[in-house]
């Protein structure tokens, strides 16, 4: 397992899907851009500089081989202690170069760990859906099947599991609007304990009002509504909603009035909000011709300072500042909640 990360909303991050460089031997991550949102993806970043030293693209999967780290699969057994574990936040478990059986091996070591909360990310809503839908009910045979081939575990057989898991939060990561309707209908048919939307980075204003409702979730036909046969009313709604802006180098600006909206939308609807971070860009208001203020307060800058860079977005003025200083107050408060799970 990772070590402690510095991600605000998890204490750790587990990814066992890992990729080898077939001519160097460089073992790193592999995943492959999907949207807007993984134009400066965070993990690329880092396997360049400390892993296979490949961007993640299509076109490197000829390059690397691609396996599930039984050693890394195991790690959070270890962990006596309850912990928040951000699943493959270095790659996307959903992605098409991960196989079911590698998918059944980390639900089963997660149906083992019901100590630890393990948070799924994906952009791969459609896959996420499909997968846990034909997984759906009692004492599902592949899931318990692949408990019984961890062989640390053999004496620990299961004869059936409660799907869905209650240890196991499923979110999609959405940038903008068009992605959050491509992906939070998705999330919303699949079946989780506890379902999350990571708006980071916001690229764009969101309205989540019809997802923040609750609604009724297709049963395992695939028929939603009253519709099909066997039909019984589940009702889904988010329990979580995450937003922040985008660091690292060449970081694009959000405007607080997309985080602040959402803030509001969630309000209204009773759901937890979670404020991360502004990211890179800081939003500041002019002082004077020369200096500048944060708008929610701290430090006062000038405009002529060293390495400065400033831009304006709707109006909004922003000041590159990173994202430490920028911080994490939208109109000085500081957004922490999370869902509340009965376990
Ligand atoms: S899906 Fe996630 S890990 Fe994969 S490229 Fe996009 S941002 Fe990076």
């Amino acid at each position: 397992m990772g070590a402690k990360t510095k991600i605000e909303w998890t204490d750790a991050s587990w990814t066992p899907i890992r990729a080898r460089h077939k001519e160097t031997g460089k073992v790193g991550w592999h995943c492959e851009h999907v949207t807007p949102g993984c134009e400066h993806c965070y993990a690329e970043g880092m396997n360049k500089r400390l892993g296979t030293g490949l961007p993640f693209k299509p076109g490197h999967r000829k390059n690397i081989e691609i396996f599930l780290n039984e050693e890394m699969l195991m790690a959070p057994l270890r962990f006596k202690q309850p912990l928040m574990i951000f699943v493959c936040s270095m790659t996307d478990l959903f992605a098409d170069f991960v196989t079911d059986e590698w998918i059944d091996q980390v639900f089963a070591v997660m149906a083992l760990c019901p100590q630890h909360t393990f948070q799924v990310l994906t952009k791969r809503s459609a896959r996420m859906r499909e997968y846990l839908i034909a997984r759906d009910g009692m004492g599902n045979a592949q899931l318990c099947s692949a408990i019984n081939t961890i062989p640390e575990l053999l004496g620990n057989r299961h004869g059936a599991l409660e799907m869905p898991l209650p240890n196991v939060w499923l979110g999609v990561s959405c940038e903008d609007q068009q992605r959050a309707d491509e992906r939070i209908p998705d999330l919303l048919a699949t079946p989780a304990a506890v379902r999350f939307v990571s708006a980071e980075p916001l690229l764009g204003s969101m309205d989540l009002r019809t997802y923040l409702r609750p609604h009724t979730r297709p049963n395992a036909d695939g028929y939603g509504g009253n519709e099909g046969p066997g039909w019984t009313a589940r009702f889904t709604k988010l329990d979580w909603i995450i937003v922040g802006g985008e660091s690292g180098r060449e970081a694009r600006p959000m405007h607080p009035d997309w985080a602040r909206s959402i803030r509001d939308q969630c309000a209204a609807a009773g759901t937890a909000y979670f404020f991360k971070q502004h990211g890179e860009w800081l939003p500041i208001h002019r002082e004077d011709e020369t200096g500048w203020q944060a708008d929610d307060g701290g430090a006062p800058g000038r405009f002529d300072g060293k390495r400065a860079q400033f831009t304006t977005l709707d109006g909004q003025e922003f000041a590159k500042v990173g994202k430490t200083r920028a911080g994490r107050l939208l109109d000085s408060v500081e957004h922490n909640t999370m869902p509340e799970v009965r376990r």
